[in-house]
């Protein structure tokens, strides 16, 4: 491996993150180089025919990718106050989730599900957003009906509820992905 920037060899990089993701089968490293001092993420995992399939509605398949996640999110959340951060987190939880559940396959709909679900605890807007993309709400009245079911949650659901009991739980933190926003 060499600096995807100033082309240094695999001596000029030191690691300075290393976490798991991909539910564990995979590790992120963040690397900076000592030449250039630039920064970049590698990723080690186990090979793609072992990896988890997707079912899309059609009944087509397609490798797992973390990114379609994401960028779902990031369309969800466009303008909401929510740090990039807490999205890599929802995405890092479904994976978690998802690959706990199950061996080799999972149908969109269950992923569907799951990101759903955390999104409501997290953005009531963002929710609504992503749900009426997700559920394809065939009129404005479903949607509206959904928003609604949202605000009434509201009365009762108050424990998952909102950003001030998710920052208390997960207190931003200060890295460089702040500024590739
Ligand atoms: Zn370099």
């Amino acid at each position: 491996m060499r600096c995807p920037f100033c082309d240094a060899e695999k001596d000029s990089l030191k690691v300075i993150d290393s976490r798991s993701c991909e539910g564990g089968r995979a590790i992120r490293r963040r690397r900076q180089c000592v030449k250039c001092s630039k920064r970049f993420t590698t990723y080690e995992r186990v090979e793609t025919n072992l990896r988890l399939t997707v079912i899309k509605r059609d009944g087509s398949r397609v490798p797992w990718d973390r990114n379609k996640i994401l960028n779902g999110l990031e369309r969800a959340c466009f303008k909401r106050p929510i740090k990039l951060e807490e999205l890599h987190r929802i995405v890092d939880e479904v994976e978690e989730e998802v690959h706990k559940a199950h061996d080799k396959e999972v149908p969109t709909s269950a992923i569907g599900e799951l990101v759903t679900e955390k999104l409501r605890r997290l953005d009531q807007v963002a929710y609504v957003r992503f749900a009426s993309v997700y559920r394809r709400f065939k009129t404005l009245e479903d949607l509206v009906q959904e928003a609604r079911a949202v605000i009434d949650a509201r009365h009762y659901d108050v424990p998952g509820q909102g950003r001030l009991f998710n920052e208390s739980e997960h207190p931003a933190e200060a890295g460089d992905e702040a500024g590739k926003r």
